[in-house]
């Protein structure tokens, strides 16, 4: 094989890890700006969608976005929640601003004092009748392919004015009491950048994961030519990475996806919370060293949190923004809304890459899909498969439906 043949080779490689190889629906911009509920100079906010659950606590989740000066949504991203009312109920309902991260929520940790009045906020318990949940988000992607990432996630005095006015006008909501609480979270440091990643301190979380102290290390890795830009590593090892033994014997590893009505709100309408839930209790269980690569910009399926959040109201039937319908399942709703068969951009070989820059040779993948373990195999890891157990009786029909799908395996074995 000759030099320049060599040269041609690594470049058709490099130029095929630097382009998105996604195809969006051709009408996705018209199918976005149509998601709009109201927009004003840069700030935008989104219709948004149900949370599905008892008849206590968060009935709708709006996305807003404020956005910079190419009118991406990257500025900063906030989630308003309606709790004990919808948006047609408002009237009277007090706001509040909370400050918490994202992944303090994704793991339930009843441990932090902020973890735990905000999940009483979304049962519904604080005093008043109605009120409004608004939280910064740390990451967000409202829609493909605008991702937002900050290290800070207080919510903004003129941000917060623009919200309350915005919020008075179109619910008659009637005041805005203190903020909540305030997130005492330490500052995340570097711990190296280089031309393809910055990669982060690990963080150490005590959590009282399935009634039990339990201690995890989560790495946060910016990725720099990657489309879904940031990965949280999970370990109960703050060394994993480093273990040569584990990374070549076979680690357990989950790659998951972010889900913000499922991992956020608990909505009962997706099994996104139970399916990380799981993965962080089998690497309690595993007697092997173990990772999950958690995605938060793999939201619907890669569209983002907008356009998903329309597609659960066709879930339950009725009227969105596009389309009125009868009761859908998961991918039959996404297949109404993007008029297209694909229900599914999310891309994993970003996820496989890092795995092998960070010397992963062979895995123990948990998981029911079949492009999971194709990115990983196409980047050279051997894999070995564990179907995934979860079961969640609210939303069996989703889980039947996804399995149903040409991208899922579909029977009782561990093959490939
Ligand atoms: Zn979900």
């Amino acid at each position: 094989m000759n030099k320049r043949f060599l040269i041609l080779i690594f470049g058709a490689f490099f130029l095929q890890e630097q382009v998105a190889d996604i195809k969006l629906p051709q009408n996705f911009s018209t199918i976005v700006e149509k998601l709009i509920f109201f927009k004003k100079n840069n700030f935008k906010v989104f219709y948004g969608g149900p949370i599905g659950g008892s008849d206590k606590g968060v009935k709708w989740v709006m996305p807003v976005a404020f956005e910079d000066e190419l009118h991406k949504t990257t500025r900063a991203v906030y989630e308003i929640a309606f709790v004990n009312c919808n948006f047609d109920t408002a009237d009277g309902a007090e706001i509040m601003f909370v400050d918490i991260c994202d992944i303090d929520i994704k793991f339930k940790n009843m441990f932090s004092p902020d973890y735990a009045s905000f999940a009483s906020l979304l049962r519904g318990e604080y005093i008043h009748e109605k009120y409004i949940v608004v939280r910064r988000a740390d990451v967000a992607h409202i829609y493909y392919p605008d991702i937002f990432i900050s290290a800070d996630h207080s919510p903004h005095v003129e941000d917060k004015s623009q919200i309350i006015h915005f919020l008075h006008e179109n619910f008659k909501t009637k005041n805005c009491s203190k903020d909540c609480n305030t997130s005492l979270r330490e500052k995340q440091v570097i711990a190296y950048e280089n031309d393809f990643e910055i990669s982060y301190v690990p963080l150490k979380v005590q959590t009282n994961f399935h009634g039990e102290a339990h201690q995890f290390f989560i790495t946060k890795k910016v990725r720099k030519n990657d489309i879904w830009k940031l990965y949280y590593i999970i370990s109960r090892d703050e060394n994993v990475l480093t273990n040569s033994a584990a990374l070549s014997e076979g680690l357990l590893l989950r790659l998951d996806s972010g889900c913000v009505s499922g991992q956020i709100y608990n909505d009962s309408a997706c099994d996104c919370l139970d399916q990380l839930h799981s993965a962080l209790h089998a690497l309690t269980e595993s007697p092997s060293a173990g990772i999950i690569v958690h995605i938060p910009a793999h939201d619907g399926r890669g569209f983002g949190t907008a356009p998903k959040a329309e597609t659960e109201i066709y879930k339950i039937g009725g009227k969105g923004r596009l389309h009125t319908t009868a009761p859908l399942d998961t991918v039959q709703a996404a297949q109404l809304l993007y008029g297209c068969s694909d229900f599914d951009i999310r891309t994993f070989d970003g996820a496989a890459q890092m795995c092998v820059d960070a010397n992963i040779k062979k895995v123990i993948l948990l998981t029911d899909n079949k492009q999971k373990v194709q990115a990983l195999k196409d980047a050279g890891i051997e894999v070995l498969r564990q179907k995934t157990d979860t079961v969640k009786e609210a939303c069996s029909h989703h889980i039947q439906a996804k399995k149903n799908s040409p991208y899922y395996y579909n029977d009782e074995t561990n093959q490939i």
